[in-house]
């Protein structure tokens, strides 16, 4: 990795992807005087809208990579699905990258990132890797029932399938078409939480409150901020996300998600390699949120205070919220959404709302955690999504 050097406001950073996650790193960017350069091969996309410029090509495309290299003068990632060896060829290039590419690269496969957080100390759910017909048989029972998950490129639960045998498993392994796998242990959740930690070259670490995440459908539905768990326990979420920065030397914002089991075990379950869905509400609750730890953390500025501010619960909006209950489009009421005290409405600019897409987000604040999620109720009710708990 190249020397990272203080970058002030007025440089151009680098970003790979256009999501809403970079929509959101571009804003912080833009209101601290930096410019943003997007590579991201759809047109139209949340963060080329609010960005300087957008390249329109592919991850991998030389030309692209190159164009990049020329404007930018570091580069950070909204998607851990760019390739690794983009990162690295812009390191080459000469272009500090946070994170870098050997980071990227061990949370892109399961497998890689569950030896990589075991080597660092940290628990994760038992595991076993399935990569050839043999490893079908020498599955230890303990892990049934259990979850195949392909070890790369899964999202949003997709990928991913519950299996109570043997023949179970093989018959997914076969589905997925025969590509690497990782079968865990279906494990007793309590709740699931996530620490997002932000890491600067020097290795100087600044931590998030923990937050407590709900999915549906295997998407993430809302988030509690500061998460309903002990103090113990959250110090130690917080000290296991300091852990797996430092053992992958890590650069910019990660995200580390935590399984707690019913008997109050904590493991944990992935990583990401860039700001998360469940941080969003970092931009009101915190002093400095990821996205602006992001930007800190990339031009080699300290990065600041990220302590709570206000509790806050984050509502997602999937694009199912667009249409009525005959299938026809609609616009959700965000009038009356934007009634309720302490509701702040984030939409990513996408032209076409599709179910299961994240169209946007509100953050929903209150002077307790206890008043912001009854104002999340509120907000739930008017946009028919099933109420927080
Ligand atoms: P995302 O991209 O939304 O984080 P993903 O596709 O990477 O999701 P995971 O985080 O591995 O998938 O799993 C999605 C959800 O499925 C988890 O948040 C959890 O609710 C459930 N789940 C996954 N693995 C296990 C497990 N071993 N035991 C119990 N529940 C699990
Ligand atoms: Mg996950």
């Amino acid at each position: 990795m190249s020397e990272m050097k203080t970058l002030l406001p007025g440089a151009t950073l680098g970003l790979l992807g256009g999501g809403q996650l970079g929509r959101m790193f571009s804003q912080a960017a833009a209101r601290m005087g930096y410019h943003v350069a997007v590579l991201e091969p759809g047109k139209n996309s949340p963060a080329g809208e609010v960005s300087l410029k957008q390249i329109t090509r592919s991850y991998d495309d030389a030309e692209g990579l190159q164009t990049l290299a020329q404007c930018a003068q570091a580069v950070t990632t909204e998607f851990e699905n760019v390739p690794a060896k983009s990162l690295a060829a812009l390191a080459a290039l000469g272009l500090p990258t946070a994170p870098h590419a050997d980071a990227v690269a061990a949370t892109q496969d399961r497998n890689v990132e569950k030896s990589f957080i075991e080597r660092a100390g940290v628990p994760t759910a038992p595991h076993q890797a399935v990569k050839r017909i043999e490893d079908i048989e020498s599955l230890s029972d303990d892990l049934f029932p259990g979850i195949l998950k392909t070890a790369r490129l899964g999202y949003d639960g997709k990928g991913q399938a519950r299996v109570h045998s043997k023949a179970e498993a093989k018959t997914a392994w076969e589905s997925f078409g025969r590509v690497d796998c990782v079968l865990e242990k279906m494990l007793a959740l309590k709740t699931e939480v996530s620490v997002i930690i932000c890491r600067n070259a020097a290795g100087d670490t600044a931590v998030f409150p923990v937050c407590e995440n709900h999915h549906r459908s295997g998407i993430l539905a809302y988030t509690v901020m500061p998460a309903r768990i002990s103090a113990e326990l959250a110090s130690r979420a917080q000290e296991y996300a300091e852990k797996i920065a430092h053992a992958l030397d890590y650069v910019g914002v990660l995200c580390v998600e935590f399984f707690v089991l019913k008997d109050g075990t904590l493991v944990v379950n992935e990583l990401a390699p860039r700001p998360h869905n469940s941080g969003h509400a970092t931009i009101e609750a915190c002093t400095t949120s990821q996205y602006e730890a992001q930007v800190r953390a990339m031009t080699g500025l300290p990065l600041g205070d990220t302590s709570l501010r206000t509790p806050a619960v984050m509502l997602n909006l999937l694009g199912d919220l667009w249409f009525d209950e005959e299938g026809k489009l609609r616009s959700p009421d965000w009038a009356s959404v934007l009634a309720v005290p302490g509701a702040k409405l984030h939409l990513y600019g996408k032209a076409e709302p599709r179910r299961a897409r994240k169209m946007g987000h509100v953050t929903v604040l209150g002077a307790t955690r206890d008043e912001a999620l009854e104002r999340a109720r509120e907000v739930a009710r008017i946009l028919n999504l099933p109420e927080p708990n």
